[in-house]
């Protein structure tokens, strides 16, 4: 079913469109968007809108900066809060460059591209995120802080989760643009919330996981909080985290599905799993960007530390929930939701073709908590950790041309630079924990 332009412009009018965001992201996933009058709307459905690139961080050379935004139709979505100067609607673009080609340091356009590599051999991506987040309160400034009242924990039903109303609201309004909300509950930490919806291809998904965060944000602001998708907010408590399920389709039917195969995984989903885990420590810089990122993935939570598969346990990095059948899947468990989705799902996949192509052998599934194996038992049974920290990360996906080519030279170069001057700020810092340690007693 095919939207068109003409539709679009029906519907805006019918739903009362003053406004229209239009929508793209940075190399670090952060949403960047162009407001237009429904009056320049046609123009901007022709791709006809132009803007100046240079001033967005990762994009441009100054002499190359005239982009074009190219809206995808089926994004087309009411924004459904009440503004005094009328409604405003959304569209999510790719963008163009002065040529007329996808620009290679668009994130949308290079999962796109990574994607059609996948469909020459058959397959679609399916992707469903599990994001989960803090809500602070605010204190009379209107900062952030890191309270929250709410002393719930996993699954708590309120009065205790003070979280729920916030929740529903933020559910609702997700359904109202059209999210398939699948659950949401508390999360183990106090002020921690999941919320999940259902899977779709790999571009929806990143898609749905901007706007997932921008509504979350949102709703958290009109309750007068802050929600955070910040990886690891509080010491010693959970952080959060964006286990990525995912599943290869080919013609209609789940790739990974194999009713005769052992453990009902098809070669497809071993030789896949065995690329997500031998690219691991590759990919971590894109999954896991941040220098907080690497504090979440450390032992004693839910976080994955070490590099191996299991149908049961939830340590590893990569389980397989139980469903078989058309929900067969891998869960990626160490993607953070400060990650840009499109840049994550590129490199998973990737991880995930190379395995396929190379027929890379997952090893034996690691059935038992790996936090209690000794550092020479995990050496005997070959396991690997993921790296301790983003510069560890950099130099990882430094030397895996695989998962360079997943992001493309244009983007590779320009996350690579951006990374390390972020890693060279922090090391520098003088931290608390150094204080604390060293200042009597030296
Ligand atoms: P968990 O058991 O880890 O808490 P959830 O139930 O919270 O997992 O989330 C499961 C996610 O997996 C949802 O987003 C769901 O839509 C998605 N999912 C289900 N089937 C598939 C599939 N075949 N491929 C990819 N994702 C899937
Ligand atoms: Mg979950
Ligand atoms: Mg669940
Ligand atoms: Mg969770
Ligand atoms: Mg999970």
């Amino acid at each position: 079913s095919k939207i068109t332009k003409d539709a679009i412009l029906e519907k805006a009018k019918e739903l009362n469109v003053k406004f229209v965001k239009l929508q793209f992201t940075d190399v670090f996933g952060t949403t960047k968007n162009v407001a237009i009058p429904v009056e320049q709307l046609e123009k901007a459905l022709d791709g006809d809108i132009m803007f100046d690139g240079s001033s967005i961080e990762g994009f441009v050379r100054i002499e190359e900066s005239d982009m074009y935004l190219k809206p995808d139709l089926t994004t087309f979505s009411l924004i459904p809060w009440k503004s005094e100067y009328g409604n405003v609607a959304r569209l999510i673009c790719d963008v163009y460059d002065s040529n007329g080609k996808p620009f290679a340091g668009c994130p949308r356009c290079n999962l796109k591209r990574v994607i059609k590599e996948a469909e020459e051999m058959g397959f679609t991506m399916n992707a469903g995120p599990e994001a989960e987040f803090y809500l602070f309160e605010r204190d009379e400034n209107g900062f952030p802080t890191l309270n929250s009242k709410d002393k719930g924990g996993y699954f708590d039903l309120s009065p205790i989760d003070l979280g729920d109303e916030v929740r529903r609201a933020m559910v609702t309004s997700l359904q109202g643009m059209g999210f398939e909300i699948e659950a949401s509950h508390h999360e183990v930490g106090e002020g921690q919330h999941e919320i999940d919806f259902k899977y779709a291809d790999a571009v929806t998904t990143a898609d749905n996981i901007l706007t997932f965060k921008f509504v979350v944000r949102k709703i958290a602001m009109q309750y007068g909080l802050h929600a955070t998708f910040m990886p690891k907010p509080i010491f010693a408590k959970a952080g959060s985290g964006m286990h990525v399920h995912q599943s290869l389709f080919k013609k209609n039917k789940n790739a990974f599905y194999d009713a005769n195969a052992k453990y009902q995984l098809s070669k497809t989903a071993l030789y896949y799993i065995g690329g997500l885990l031998s690219h691991a420590r590759g990919y971590a810089a894109v999954t896991n960007p941040l220098v907080n990122s690497y504090k979440r993935l450390v032992p004693g939570y839910e976080a994955p530390v070490y590099i191996a598969w299991s149908e049961k346990n939830r340590s590893p990095l990569v389980r397989i929930p139980a469903r078989r059948g058309v929900g067969t899947r891998a869960e990626l468990r160490c993607p953070d939701p400060s990650c840009n989705p499109y840049l994550a799902l590129a490199v998973t996949l990737k991880a995930g073709i190379d395995g396929i192509r190379k027929k890379t052998d997952p090893g034996e599934p690691v059935n038992l908590n790996i936090y209690h194996l000794t550092e020479q038992q995990k050496s005997d049974m070959g396991i690997k950790s993921l790296p301790a920290n983003l510069s560890e990360a950099l130099d990882e996906l430094e030397a895996d041309e695989i998962i360079k080519s997943a992001l493309g030279p244009h983007i590779y170069e320009n996350y690579m630079v951006a990374k390390r001057i972020e890693w060279d700020e922090y090391r520098s810092q003088v931290h608390k924990w150094e204080i604390e340690n060293y200042l009597s007693i030296y």
